[in-house]
């Protein structure tokens, strides 16, 4: 079954299986090692072999490229992301012109709704969110006064609390923060850094877009598509399903990058750093469209935090539409690093491990314990490879 997904100079595709090469045999020299097949390492192994001629073997524990962002058409021939809803958007226009060269883009500016009171209201909050919870029909001047009366000033914004009563007072923060926080993260707001819930702007116009970055788009064919390209070299193989601790063994000593879980790395040496995980459950309901938009948060109802229609993101045209509930756990894969002071003091002690590691970079959402988004991760892949460019070719001084 195929689906046709419209996009940039696309009309239908087919995804076919990831492709997994073998071409060389064990025992086979390498230049480098990268570990983990997400954007730190897909990033690293196209640059050291296309920019620096190495030979590259990247592994991943998991069957598919890709990482977190790996996509797939379902049953129902639905392109969906197995790892929950992955939105591009940056400001950086190296990361653009960097990852054009693997994909086309489609426009697609992502658009959320919370269920907050049993209406459906857009966030990040702005002038409609306040006017149709209230009742009220305020300009930007009366929701700056609307708000001022009720925000709390804080002598020092260190917590999502903090932040979040400070910009929206107490109300709206418990109505649309305070409970999506506490399932997101099993922690309260007041237990996690301001960087948090500070990813969410306070809108004073009725711009309802979730992100208002100079690009906003998705890889045309979706990011499996991207990351196969990305690593079509021959200087390149890929291992999937093979995890580090069984690849090192036959490459001792070998140049590493390194994209898992940095105290993975380390043998958990300080212990565990925490990492919140999530399931992913995915549904196709025998409906064309099953919401207003892409994304719909709950932070009140139900155990789930947000649902995705993926259709939204791809453009794809189909009878039947696929969704994915997420709900957050403890135990499970890492997905997010936990921002706070006690785990950013845990992770400085392994990252003084990781900086004397002199033939091992560790990059990544994971490896660095950094809340990235994508753009983040590519821009500091290539940051890395340009420090490995210099340390193999250093300028020379005339
Ligand atoms: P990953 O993609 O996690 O890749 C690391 C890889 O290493 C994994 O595939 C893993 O299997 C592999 N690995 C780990 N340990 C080993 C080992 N020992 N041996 C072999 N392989 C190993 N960003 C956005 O910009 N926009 C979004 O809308 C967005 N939505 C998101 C939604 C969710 C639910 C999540 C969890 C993240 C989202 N992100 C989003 C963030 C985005 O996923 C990351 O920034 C990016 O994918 C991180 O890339 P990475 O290479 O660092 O890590
Ligand atoms: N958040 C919230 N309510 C919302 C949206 C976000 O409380 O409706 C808070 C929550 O703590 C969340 C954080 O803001 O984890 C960042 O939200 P974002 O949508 O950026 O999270 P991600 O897409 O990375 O999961």
């Amino acid at each position: 079954r195929s689906a046709e997904v419209k996009g940039v100079g696309v009309a239908s595709f087919r995804l076919a299986p990831v492709s997994v090469r073998m071409k060389a045999g064990r025992g086979e020299q390498y230049d480098y090692l990268v570990v983990g097949a997400g954007f730190a390492g897909g990033v690293l192994a196209e640059r050291l072999a296309n920019g620096l001629g190495k030979r590259v073997l990247i592994v991943d524990k998991r069957d598919h490229v890709g990482g977190n962002t790996f996509d797939y058409l379902d049953e129902a021939g639905i392109l969906v992301h197995k790892y929950g809803p992955h939105i591009f958007h940056t400001n950086s226009t190296e990361v653009v012109k960097y990852l054009s060269k693997f994909t086309q883009w489609r426009e697609y500016e992502h658009r959320v709704l919370a269920e907050v009171d049993g209406k459906l209201l857009p966030i990040p909050i702005n002038l409609d969110t306040i006017n149709r919870m209230y009742g009220l029909e305020l300009d930007a001047a009366g929701m700056q006064r609307f708000l001022a009366e009720r925000t709390e000033t804080a002598t020092s914004i260190r917590t999502s609390e903090d932040i979040c009563v400070s910009r929206i007072g107490r109300e709206l923060y418990e109505k649309f923060f305070r409970n999506y926080t506490r399932k997101q993260w099993g922690l309260d707001p007041s237990e996690l850094d301001a960087s948090v819930a500070g990813r969410i702007p306070v809108r004073f116009d009725r711009d309802d877009r979730y992100f208002t970055d100079t690009f906003q788009a998705m890889p045309s064919l979706g990011y499996t598509k991207m990351f196969e390209k990305m690593l079509d070299s021959p200087r390149i193989t890929v291992r999937t399903s093979t995890n580090y601790a069984d690849v090192v063994k036959e490459h001792p000593g070998i140049k590493t990058i390194f994209t898992g879980p940095v105290d993975e790395f380390f043998d958990y040496r300080f212990g565990p750093l925490p990492y919140r995980s999530l399931e992913f459950r995915h549904e196709t309901f025998d409906e064309e469209v099953r919401q207003p938009v892409g994304v719909v948060n709950y932070p009140n109802e139900h155990a789930y935090t947000r649902v995705t229609e993926f259709k939204y993101l791809t453009g794809q045209t189909a009878a039947k539409t696929s969704v994915v509930f997420e709900y957050p756990q403890a135990e499970g894969d890492p997905y997010y690093p936990i921002p706070r002071p006690e785990n950013a003091a845990l992770y400085a002690r392994y990252k003084e491990l990781a900086d004397a590691e002199k033939n091992v970079h560790f990059v990544g959402r994971l490896a660095t314990y950094k809340y990235y988004n994508m753009d983040q991760v590519v821009a500091q892949a290539l940051v890395t490879f340009r420090k490995i460019r210099e340390a193999e070719f250093p300028a020379v001084e005339i």
